[in-house]
C-alpha cells in the first residue's frame, strides 16, 4: 500500500489523521523546530528532516519518498514555500492536479476560470481610471491581504497609491501587477469541495468563514477611531469559524462546484482532482459572488476533523477532508488506477 506524505504545516495534522484511519502510514517533512510539536501526536511513522521546506524538491529528498512508495498531499505551504517550476518537475505522485496551481497563482486565469465555470464573479479593472464602484486593490503575492486596501472611486485609488509609494509600503513594480477588483459588500463562504474521479461526484463537505486580523478586531475600536488607529487593515487569517449555510442556498454551490470541475477538465487537464474550495461573499440578496478558488485542501477543513454536517449526509462515519483524501487514494491503489488522481 502506498504512504501518504506531507508538509509539517497547514493541515498536516489532519491528513496524517486521515491517513492512519485509513490504515495507510504516514511521512512528514519537517522542520527540526517543529518535530517535537508533531512527535506530540502518534500521526507520523517517517520524518524527513528538512532545514526549509523548499528543499521538497531536491533529488535525495524525492528519492526517499519514492522509496516509500509515497503519494504526496499538497497543501498552502507546500504552494506559498515551493516554486511551481520544482512542483511540476518533482517525480513523486502529487495528489490532485499540480499544472491547475499556474492557473490559481495568477490572478487573471484565475479569473477567466471562474467565469468559465458560470460563477458570479466581480468586475476587474484593467484601468484604474474606469473604477466606477468601491473596489479591493490587491498587489502580486501578497498573503493575507497584506496591504490590500477599498478605495471608492478612481481618485481615492490614486490618492492611497500615491500615499503608500510614497512611504515605500510597495514600489513601481508592484504596480505593474496590481488587481482592481470590485469590492463585494456582504459576508464571506469558504465552502469545501472533494472532487472524486474514482466515485464521479462532486461532494460538498464542509463551509467555514475565516478569522481575520486586523478586519475582524475593527469592531472592538471606536467608529470614529477606525480609520487612524487601522487605516490599512489586513485579512491576516488566524483561524476559522464553522458555517452551516441556509438549504436554500445549497444547489447554488453545487452547479458552481460542478462548474469548476467541467471549466478545468477542458481547461486544464486531467482537470479538478480531489480538494478544492471556492471562496466568495453572499450579498444582501443571497447571491454568492466569488472572488477566489483553492485546487486544493484549505486550512479552513481543519474545523472538521470529525466530520461536518454535510460529510454527514455521503458517509456514516466521521469523514473529515483529510480522511476523504487517503480514502480516494486507498480506493484507487485497490484498484490500480492511482494515475487518475495524481499528476
Ligand atoms: P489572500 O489570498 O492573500 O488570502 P484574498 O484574495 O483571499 O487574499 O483576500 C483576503 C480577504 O479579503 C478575503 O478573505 C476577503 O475577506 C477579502 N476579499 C477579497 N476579495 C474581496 C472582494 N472582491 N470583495 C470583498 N472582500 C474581498
Amino acid at each position: 500500500m502506498v504512504s501518504i506524505a506531507t508538509l509539517g504545516s497547514h493541515s498536516a495534522l489532519q491528513i496524517l489523521k486521515g491517513a492512519k484511519d485509513e490504515g495507510l502510514s504516514t511521512i512528514l517533512i519537517c522542520q527540526n523546530s517543529r518535530k517535537s510539536f508533531y512527535e506530540r501526536f502518534n500521526l507520523v511513522d517517517h520524518f524527513i528532516s528538512v532545514n526549509q521546506f523548499s528543499e521538497i524538491g531536491h533529488q535525495e529528498i524525492q528519492q526517499q519518498l519514492m522509496e516509500y512508495d509515497s503519494v504526496l498531499v499538497p497543501h498552502g505551504t507546500l504552494i506559498s514555500s515551493v516554486s511551481l517550476d520544482s512542483i511540476e518537475q518533482m517525480e513523486v505522485p502529487f495528489f490532485g492536479n499540480k499544472y491547475i496551481l499556474r492557473w490559481e497563482a495568477d490572478r487573471n486565469l484565475k479569473h477567466k476560470l471562474m467565469k468559465l465555470a458560470g460563477m458570479k464573479v466581480p468586475r476587474i479593472y484593467n484601468n484604474p481610471e474606469e473604477i466606477d464602484r468601491p473596489v479591493i486593490i490587491k498587489f502580486p503575492g501578497a498573503e493575507g491581504g497584506r496591504g490590500y486596501f477599498i478605495a471608492k472611486d478612481s481618485k481615492d485609488y490614486l490618492k492611497n497609491i500615491n500615499k503608500m509609494l510614497g512611504q515605500k509600503l510597495i514600489n513601481e513594480k508592484a504596480l505593474e501587477g496590481v488587481f482592481i477588483q470590485e469590492y463585494v459588500f456582504g459576508v464571506p463562504a469558504y465552502p469545501h469541495y472533494f472532487h472524486s474521479p474514482i466515485l464521479d461526484r462532486t461532494e460538498l463537505l464542509g463551509v467555514d468563514r475565516r478569522y481575520e486580523s486586523d478586519v475582524d478586531g475593527l469592531g472592538r475600536i471606536p467608529a470614529n477611531q477606525q480609520l487612524e488607529l487601522m487605516p490599512i487593515p489586513t485579512y491576516n487569517v488566524v483561524g476559522n469559524i464553522p458555517l452551516v449555510l441556509r438549504e436554500s442556498l445549497l444547489p447554488y454551490l453545487f452547479d458552481i462546484g460542478e462548474g469548476l470541475v467541467k471549466a478545468a477538465h477542458k481547461n486544464v487537464p486531467p482537470g479538478m482532482l480531489g480538494a478544492f474550495c471556492i471562496e466568495g461573499v453572499y450579498d444582501n440578496i443571497n447571491r454568492f459572488i466569488v472572488f477566489e478558488f483553492s485546487a486544493r485542501i484549505v486550512a479552513g477543513t481543519n474545523l472538521f476533523i470529525n466530520g461536518s454536517p454535510y460529510s454527514q449526509l455521503y458517509f456514516n462515519e466521521p469523514m473529515s477532508m483529510g480522511k476523504r483524501i487517503a480514502y480516494e487514494i486507498r480506493l484507487a491503489t485497490e484498484q490500480n488506477v492511482l494515475d487518475q488522481i495524481t499528476t
